[in-house]
């Protein structure tokens, strides 16, 4: 089931299915004319951005938003057509790549908006940008105190085109209260510009905890959300309806009978206490996503159950205890590491003391992604 690509028995299995019924769920969330942007940064959260794109697109979505320009690149020069908003700054040396691909930047000042619309005038082309609004990010975008000032300044640019303005929760999954004072304020700005009759296309707040955990944020005003997270399937709270699209997944390359008193691994961390104990080599390591704080911690799957890693994790092995007598599981057995019922991404992040966003990020460039669909399972 690996991929060509590969001549190793180790793979991130992407389950197409389960991001359609992922984004199934979100809309369920959203008003129906609600768009989504579907944010594919830092390779759609390893996913692989080009062919989440393409799924996204087939299944409506009518945005897409990335961190970097050359992950909007990376998109364009793979056929992706639909609109896609770079979030991260863009310097202006490079504001012809932005007209060459076509790709919306961020802004949050007046003098870098005009500098990039003077740019675009004098190709004879509109920037449609998107202003970000700082309401308690504490990152980018324009303080909430000259908001209103700054877009009707930015506005009144000669050829400036506002495709949207946004905010962004920086704890919609744990701060209620914050987050509601944030949809307040944000409301209020979104309010005074229509006051002002300042033509706006777009308004959107809520990313994957807002749109699950905060009322109102995808309805009027509203009229998008920039979900990542819960496309992918992964969530920071309990009780979640979404499925993990992703699994890590190998297979058995040696399995050694070990006596009493040997150990396993550097630093000799596990020592073997029967008399007899068999312990299973994988070939994935912290290489490849698998942190060495998941050593004598964590947990694999092999043929419907769970067995413990023993010993620290290696840069490109990892060791499992099939215990004493281990049952009918043979060389090549396919091993689950992680996106599975016993070790949800979300379980493993919390072992490892990471965040979930992390551990799918960090399955690194080595490791190639595989896509399943039910059709390809017949
Ligand atoms: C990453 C990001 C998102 C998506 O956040 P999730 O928590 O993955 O849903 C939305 N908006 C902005 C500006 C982001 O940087």
């Amino acid at each position: 089931m690996y991929s060509s690509k590969s001549h190793r028995p180790t793979w991130a299995e992407i389950n197409i299915d389960v991001i359609r019924s992922n984004v199934k769920k979100i809309k369920e969330k959203c008003d129906p004319d609600i768009q989504i942007i579907g944010i594919v940064k830092a390779d759609a959260y390893g996913h692989g951005a080009v062919q989440i794109s393409q799924e996204l697109t087939r299944l409506g979505i009518t945005y897409l938003g990335v961190a970097t320009l050359d992950e909007g690149i990376e998109l364009r020069t793979n056929g992706i057509t639909i609109p896609i908003i770079v979030f991260g700054p863009v310097e202006p040396n490079e504001f012809s790549k932005l007209m060459e691909f076509n790709i919306y930047p961020v802004v949050s000042n007046y003098n870098y908006a005009k500098e990039l619309a003077e740019n675009y005038r004098y190709r004879g082309l509109f920037p449609k940008v998107h202003i970000e609004i700082d309401t308690g990010m504490g990152r980018l975008g324009v303080p909430f105190d000259n908001a209103l000032l700054e877009i009707e300044q930015i506005s009144n640019i000669n050829g400036m085109i506002i495709d949207g303005i946004f905010t962004h929760f920086p704890s919609a999954d744990s701060d209620i209260e914050f987050s509601k004072f944030q949809l307040d304020s944000f409301i209020h700005i979104i309010e005074e510009t229509k006051r002002l009759d300042i033509k706006i296309k777009n308004f959107h707040i809520a990313n994957s905890a807002g749109i699950f955990n905060i009322e109102g944020v995808a309805t009027a005003p509203f009229n998008m959300v920039r979900p990542g997270l819960a496309i992918y399937g992964y969530s920071t709270t309990k009780n979640s309806e979404l499925t993990n699209s992703m699994q890590l997944k190998t297979k058995i390359i040696e399995i050694r009978k070990m006596k009493k008193d040997e150990t396993v691994s550097y630093l000799r961390t596990y020592k073997i206490q029967k008399d007899k104990e068999y312990i299973a080599v994988l070939p994935v390591g912290y290489a490849d996503g698998i942190p060495t704080t998941y050593s004598n911690k964590g947990y694999v799957t092999i043929k419907n159950k769970a067995y413990p890693v023993v010993g620290r994790v290696c840069m490109d092995y990892t060791m499992v205890s099939l215990g004493e007598s281990p049952e009918d599981i043979k060389i090549g057995e396919e091993v689950i590491i992680f996106g599975n019922e016993f070790m949800s991404v979300e379980k493993f992040a919390k072992i490892c003391s990471l965040i979930p966003y992390e551990v799918t990020c960090n399955v690194s460039k080595r490791v190639p992604r595989v896509y399943i669909r039910k059709e390809d399972r017949g």
